[in-house]
């Protein structure tokens, strides 16, 4: 029986709080040289780069090339300026359960984020668990998630080689639970982010977790 489980990131792995995003929203800030461009716009399971385009169309602006390499430019200088701080910190049991499954032969994991991978890199260097995830689909292999996790479905299959007998999604928002049907996964949505149990209950996930441990031998 071999599984794959995709994850998602903020909320899911990463505790989401108001600084999460704080070095992308800056280097939003440095490249439009503005301030709090992104404060009133929605982040939560949406892709870097779709976030980018709302806040341009905010300032009246058209993506280039050049605009999203200046963005890039500034989005590695800020992770740098907060990879020593204390704003990526893990969720709940999360290393615990990551560790459980790392001992697993038959378990196999990725992620499905709309965080670029530079980002999802410093993140989840920061809180050492980067090296579970050898492959995933990013911010950049699509502007929705649900082309994303298209990619990160195809990403892992070339990776791991296996037609996998249970595929699954983790995360915290009605997004990842559309997502993991999207592509026929079964679900398990977790409390510790964006979206209230309610709204999460709504979109009737497999599992309703408030942390890992409630799954007990699930996998
Ligand atoms: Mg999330």
């Amino acid at each position: 029986m071999s599984i794959l489980i995709f994850f998602d990131i903020n909320g899911t792995i990463i505790e989401r709080d108001h600084r999460t995003d704080l070095p992308f929203s800056k280097a939003v800030d440095l490249t439009l040289n503005t301030t709090n461009a992104i404060k009133d716009v929605d982040t939560a399971a949406r892709s870097d780069e779709d976030v980018f385009y709302e806040v341009l169309k905010n300032h009246q602006l058209t993506f280039t090339d050049d605009i999203w390499q200046s963005l890039l430019g500034h989005y590695k200088m800020c992770l740098d300026d907060y990879r020593h701080e204390d704003i990526w910190r893990p969720n709940v049991d999360i290393l615990t359960f990551l560790n459980h499954l790392s001992q697993k032969k038959d378990i196999k994991l990725a992620l499905i984020t709309g965080e670029l991978s530079l980002g999802a890199l410093y993140k989840l260097e920061k809180i050492g668990v980067w090296h579970h995830f050898p492959t995933g689909g990013f911010g950049e292999d699509g502007r929705r998630r649900f082309d994303i996790a298209t990619v990160a479905l195809k990403k892992a299959h070339a990776l791991y080689q296996e037609s996998f007998d249970a595929i699954w999604v983790i995360g915290d928002t009605t997004l990842d639970i559309q997502t993991a049907r999207h592509i026929g996964a079964r679900v398990i949505a977790i409390t510790t982010g964006a979206h209230s149990r309610q709204e999460l209950a709504a979109e009737k996930p497999d599992y309703l977790i408030d942390r890992y441990s409630d799954l007990k031998n699930l996998f």
